[in-house]
Order: structure tokens, then sequence, then C-alpha cells
């Protein structure tokens, strides 16, 4: 079941929601709601003492995990290793993964899954300052 909603939009940005983050268990993706184009995001929890119940691997998409709060183990492969709030953890192609939350409060992340070798530019090389009135 997805919590994602649909905050507003306009022709040039798509806002969505997932809500509270301990309102969910498991995995909720973003794609669809926001409308992305070049990336999939998903927000995932996991209580204390759950793993993913699956390894899992891309053929061409790279995911990049970002852990928000708890702590827990990661698995790439045969290599295991600790992650925590702060963590980021990135995971090539064709290789298995899979993470558990080792803390007492669940663990909380964000996964953001892109075509392995696409990004060209970024940041300076990509965005130039432009002229607004601010209207926060
Ligand atoms: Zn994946």
């Amino acid at each position: 079941m997805s919590n994602i909603k649909v905050i507003n939009s306009g022709n040039k940005f798509t806002h969505a929601s997932v809500g509270k983050l301990h309102t969910f268990e498991g995995k909720q993706f973003v794609k669809d709601a926001s409308g992305a184009t070049s990336c999939e995001i998903s927000f995932g929890t996991l209580p204390s003492g759950a793993s993913v119940p699956f390894f899992h691997s891309h053929k061409e998409n790279e995911e990049n995990y970002i852990i928000l709060s708890g702590a827990g183990r990661f698995q790439v492969n045969e290599t295991v290793f600790d992650v925590a709030e702060g963590s980021v953890v990135r995971v090539a192609t064709n290789c298995d993964r899979n993470l558990k939350c080792t803390s007492s409060e669940p663990m909380t992340y964000i996964c953001i899954q892109a075509k392995e070798g696409s990004l060209g530019g970024y940041t300076m090389t990509d965005a130039e300052i432009t002229e607004r009135e601010n209207l926060l």
C-alpha cells in the first residue's frame, strides 16, 4: 500500500509526501507520484531486528542508500559492514545487497536508484545563478 500523496504540483514541479516516516514499514516508492524521469526514490523503514526479506541485484541501475535514523548492518555480496544515521552507501550493478536494522529504534532510509554512469554535469557545471524575486 502506498502512503505517497501528491500535495501540489505545477507544470515545472511535483510535491509529493510519504508523511511521517514512522507511520509505515517496508518501502514507499516515489517515482509514480512525483513523475521523476531521472531516478527512482524510495523511503524504507525496518523495525528493530528486521532485514529486507530478500536479496536483490540491479542490471543497469546503481543504488545509493542514505540512512536517516537508526543503525544496522549492510551486506554487499559477501561483505558485511555497519551503517548508522548519516551513512551513504553506493551499490553498483550486478551484485546482491541487503540491510538489517540492529538498533532498538527503527532504521529509516532513502534509496535513490539511477542508471549507473549516467551523471554528467552536476552542481556548478550544470547549475546557474538566476535572477528571481524572492517570494518566500
Ligand atoms: Zn533495488
